[in-house]
């Protein structure tokens, strides 16, 4: 059964189609990487794909259960209860870290799986404790955001999604607020949770980074996909938009 399936989506902002009727599934232990242009539509499809926008058509489901549907024009989206349960199966990491300011960085980690999750502080802490470790941050719990660098405040970001225990990864451009040496640390990260098996989908401009870790990549242009296919299908494609977006790049 595939984690996340995304059928049919169309997505518009005040009437512009900024998704345009889009479909494809994650597998377990999938990595999928989404590229294409600016203002492509990639934000908006991992936002609908976790629930933080509406959608006009389509379905979404998480482990084959429907969390987000329309019929005849009208949205339905799981009950509470279900939609907690699902919430609760992703983890999304943003680009600009987007920790609280005011929370030490263990109390940014432990925040949600005590208060949210209703988790034992004790384990909780333990094991935000073994993720800082994990990150290279075993020295930074009680340092606040503004005292970290970009690439520590974004490995902050990651521990704290994972210690939700999720069942998948969202990341959006996770290092293009980032200096270039410091993009290399967040890279590094993610390869290590592609080690584990992690499920990602990581919407990212660095090609070098998808062309190695993707098992798959969706190449979006004008709020649809244009190409998908492995990393080689993808990169030796002559879909000209495709040769045109790496032309830019290079
Ligand atoms: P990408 O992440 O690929 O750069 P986005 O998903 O951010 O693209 O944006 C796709 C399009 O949707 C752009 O034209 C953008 O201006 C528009 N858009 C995104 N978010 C909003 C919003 N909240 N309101 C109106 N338009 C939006
Ligand atoms: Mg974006």
């Amino acid at each position: 059964m595939s984690l996340l399936e995304m059928k049919h989506i169309k997505k518009e902002f005040s009437g512009v189609s900024v998704i345009r009727d889009i479909s494809f599934s994650v597998e377990q232990g999938e990595i999928l990487a989404i590229i294409g242009p600016s203002g492509s539509g990639k934000s908006t499809l991992l936002r609908c794909a976790t629930m933080l926008e509406t959608i006009e058509n389509g379905e979404i489901l998480y482990m084959g259960k429907k969390a987000v549907w329309t019929e005849n024009g009208k949205l339905f989206l799981a009950k509470k209860q279900q939609r907690r349960e699902i919430e609760s199966c992703f983890g999304l990491v943003f680009q600009n870290f987007n920790l609280f300011p005011h929370f030490s960085v263990i109390k940014n980690i432990t925040d949600a799986p005590i208060r949210v999750q209703k988790r034992e502080k004790e384990t909780v802490y333990r094991e935000a404790e073994i993720l800082l470790k994990k990150m290279g941050l075993a020295d930074k719990a009680d340092a606040y955001p503004h005292q970290l660098s970009g690439g520590q405040q974004q490995r902050v970001s990651i521990a704290r999604a994972l210690a939700l225990k999720p069942k998948m990864l969202f990341f959006d451009e996770p290092t293009s607020a980032l200096d270039p040496e410091l993009t290399g640390e967040i890279l590094k990260v993610i390869k290590n949770l592609a080690t584990e098996h992690m499920t990602m989908v990581i919407v990212t401009h660095e090609m070098k980074f998808a062309r190695n870790v993707a098992d798959r990549i969706i190449f979006m242009d004008k709020g649809a996909i244009a190409i998908q296919g492995t990393p080689e299908e993808v990169f030796s494609s002559e879909n000209q938009r495709m040769q045109e977006f790496l032309g830019k790049l290079s």
